[in-house]
Formats: C-alpha cells, structure tokens, sequence
C-alpha cells in the first residue's frame, strides 16, 4: 500500500479535507526523522515532524560523529550491510546539502586507527570477507603517521576510508533543506503522548504542547516512529515491545592550539575525534541510568585519563566542555525498521545504538522502501519489528570495548 491510499482511507472515513491531513506524521527530529522526512517529501509525499522538544537536541546532537561502527567487525552483518551502504552515501549526502542550503556537515575521510584491539586476526578475516580494506600496522608505521601517541603502542589496525561528520551541522542542513519544501510541516515542543486506533489502524495521535495540560489529536495517513531512546514510551501505550531503552553517554571536548593527531584514534572503546576547527572530542562512556542525562565527576575523569593515556599532549589542556547524550540501545545490537504490526499504518526505525549517526541513511532508505512496497535494497528481516531482540542491552557493550 502506498502513501496515498493510506491518505485516501483517512479522508474517506473522516470526511476531512486532504489538504490538512499529512500522508505521514513522523514522532522525533532527530537524525532517523530528518532523514525519513526527507526521502518521504522525495517520494511526493506529504510529512508532518513532531518532535517534543528543539529539532536534533538529543542523541544526534550529543553523538560524536563517527562514521563507522567502532570496532565494526564486532557487530553482526546486519549492521555491516546497513554500515556499508551508508559509509558509500555520505560524502554525497554532505555535498547535496551543502548545495541545497549552504551549511557544510564537514565529512572528513579522515581514517579510523584503532590502537592494541585483542581480536585483530578477526578484524582482519572480516575486513576480506566484507571487502573493506584494513592494514595491519606495527609500531614503526602507528609512530609515523601519528607522532603524537603515548609510547609503547606495537599493534594497530589502519581502516583509510573511515571518517566523521560534524552531526549538529548534519542535522541543521538536513532540516534547513526540509523547510524549503511546501509540504513538509514541522512543529516543535509538541509531545506524542499516545494513539487513537479504529481496529489496526492508527487514526491520530494524542498531542501535548510545552506547558499545556490539553491534548490535541494529530491526524495523519499513515504514524513514522524515530523516538530515539523514548520509542519504547510510545510503542509501550500500544503494548508493543521493541527492546528500545536508552543508555547515557557522557563526551568531553578540548580547544587546542594546534592539531595533535590527523585521524580517529580508538584505544580500550575509547577515541579521539579531530574536528576541523581545531576542538578534539573524547568519546564516550557508557552508563546504565535510565533518562538521567547528567554530567559526572566520574565520567569527565574515565574520558580524560583514557584521552591523556593515548595522547599525553593533551595533560597541558583542561577539557572545555562536557556533555551527555542517550543512545538508544536495543538487546541484540540491532536497530528495529519497519511494519509495526498488527497496525497497518505504523511503521518505527529506531535503536541504532551506538551507530545511529552512521546508519541513519540506510535505515531512513530501508524503510522508505517498506513503507512504499518497494523491493528493499538489504534482507529487512533481521531489523522487522517484533522480532524478538536476543540478548541483552549489556551484553552488547562488549562489542564495543
Ligand atoms: C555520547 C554519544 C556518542 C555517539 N557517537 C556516535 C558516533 O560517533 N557515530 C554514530 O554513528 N553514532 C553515535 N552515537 C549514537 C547516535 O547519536 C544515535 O544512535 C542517534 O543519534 C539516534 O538518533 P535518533 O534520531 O534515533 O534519536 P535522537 O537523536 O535521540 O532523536 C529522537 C528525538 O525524538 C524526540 N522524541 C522522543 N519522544 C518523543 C515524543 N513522545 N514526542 C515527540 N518527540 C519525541 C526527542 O526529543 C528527540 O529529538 C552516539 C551517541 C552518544 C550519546
């Protein structure tokens, strides 16, 4: 079923006028949104973005930007295959922003180093069975090509074709360019706070402007979820469960006066991100504490002494900023994209994790193509909604550490 008939059985049955019903109310600004939002209007459809708070405040503003799964060969193919896809994408999504609104989102294939990982020979057989070049250095060739490291690092693995985005200014161009279409509408502040269903389908969705205690009741032809970390919340009001909780990430930043290292440097689940402007970002912790996003003593401390312990020249500069996000997590590693059935009209794309930034394409052209009945360019079947997400949420942080 496509987008129209879902807007025609709405019109039909609420007598409304098309004009003020969208084709599709997405729930969360956040990169997967934006992104949905934006290959929905490519389709001709029309979008309605919802988010309860500003546009990409959350995770896709607090996230570090990477474009790559850390320690990628960790993660199960289905992650690969929506990885791959869109690590292709990427320098031609920044410069068709760049061209459609002028804010550059900086994507620097900068190169990944990922320093002394325990499980080299697997990296190496993943990096020939994916097809992705990854050189094993020695101590020789890490010293060259980044003078600045601590001494005594004698293993690397070198992934060249790795990079990162600025992901605020990703975010500030991707809704930039979603303003320019008439019909895309986007309303902030505004609340999803549960569902109106006839049988199994979605009719409206309650609303709860900032500081109202009144709801209003959204329509729309057809309910996108890109709730990030509080997709749960709202799946939990139709008693769905989709694995989705958050987990907190808390990241330091350091001004310096001039650049210490070139690439991405990733050491004991920790990495160092070189921006353009000379700022170094130190990620990230990971922390079990429902929606508390607040900053520790503890947390500025495990990331200053693992930024310190890879890069000394760093014991002369204090952090100047800090800052939390929450990721949202899924047991199994896995992010959940599409149907969410029995509602015929309820689709999520969500849970991504520690890899939201750099899926974000992928999932956003996944279900574009679910939502559509067109022939999906990957299996949608690992990511299907009510797949029962194996393991648990901490079990996958071993993937990553
Ligand atoms: C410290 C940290 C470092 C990271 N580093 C990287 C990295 O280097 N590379 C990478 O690929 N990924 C990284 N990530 C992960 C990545 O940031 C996330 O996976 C991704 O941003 C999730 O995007 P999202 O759009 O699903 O969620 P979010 O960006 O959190 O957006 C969800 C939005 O939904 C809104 N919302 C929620 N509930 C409602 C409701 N009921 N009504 C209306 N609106 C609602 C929220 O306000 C929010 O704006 C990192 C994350 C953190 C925290």
């Amino acid at each position: 079923m496509g987008f129209c008939e879902y807007t025609l059985r709405v019109n039909e049955e609420k007598g409304q006028n098309l004009k003020q019903i969208p084709d599709f109310l997405v729930v969360g600004a956040g990169i997967n949104g934006l992104l949905v939002s934006r290959n929905l209007l490519a389709l001709g459809a029309s979008v309605m973005l919802i988010d309860q708070g500003e546009v990409a405040r959350e995770s896709s503003w607090a996230g570090g930007g990477i474009v790559s799964p850390l320690y990628p060969w960790r993660y199960s193919l289905a992650v690969t295959a929506l990885a791959s896809w869109a690590q292709e994408y990427y320098p031609q999504l920044v410069r068709q922003l760049l061209a459609e609104t002028g804010v550059d989102a900086e994507f620097e294939r900068c190169g990944l180093l990922m320093l002394d990982a325990p499980d080299q020979s697997d990296a190496v057989s993943w990096s020939v069975s994916e097809g992705k070049t990854m050189e094993v250095w020695g101590a020789g060739r890490i010293y060259e090509a980044e003078q600045n490291l601590a001494a005594g690092f004698g293993k690397g693995l070198w992934m060249p074709h790795l990079g990162h985005v600025r992901n605020p200014r990703l975010c500030k161009a991707l809704i930039a360019s979603l303003k320019q279409s008439p019909s895309f509408v986007l309303q902030t502040h505004m609340r999803v706070a549960g569902f109106e269903q006839t049988d199994n389908r979605i009719v409206a969705a309650y609303t709860k402007a900032a500081g109202s205690k009144e709801s209003q009741s959204v329509q729309a032809g057809a309910f996108v979820l890109t709730a990030g970390a509080w997709t749960q919340q709202l799946l939990g009001s139709l008693k769905f469960e989709s694995g989705v909780a958050p987990v907190k990430g808390q990241m330091l930043q350091y001004r310096l006066a001039e650049p210490l290292i070139d690439s991405l440097v990733l050491h004991k689940g920790k990495y160092l991100i070189p921006r353009r402007d000379g700022h170094l970002l130190v990620g990230s912790t990971l922390e079990y504490a429902d929606f508390d996003k607040s900053l520790t003593k503890e947390g500025r401390k495990i990331l200053q002494d693992a930024a310190v312990g890879m890069l000394p020249g760093l014991a002369r500069y204090k952090p100047v900023r800090q800052w939390s996000g929450l990721r949202p997590g899924r047991a199994g590693g896995l992010p959940v994209i599409g149907l969410v059935e029995p509602h015929e009209n309820l689709f999520v794309n969500a849970g991504q994790f520690r890899n939201g930034l750099v899926l974000a394409p992928a999932s956003a052209r996944l279900l574009s193509e679910l939502i559509m009945n067109q022939r999906p360019f990957i299996d949608p079947q690992p990511y299907r909604p009510g797949t029962d997400p194996r393991g648990s949420l901490k079990a996958i942080e071993a993937q990553a550490s």
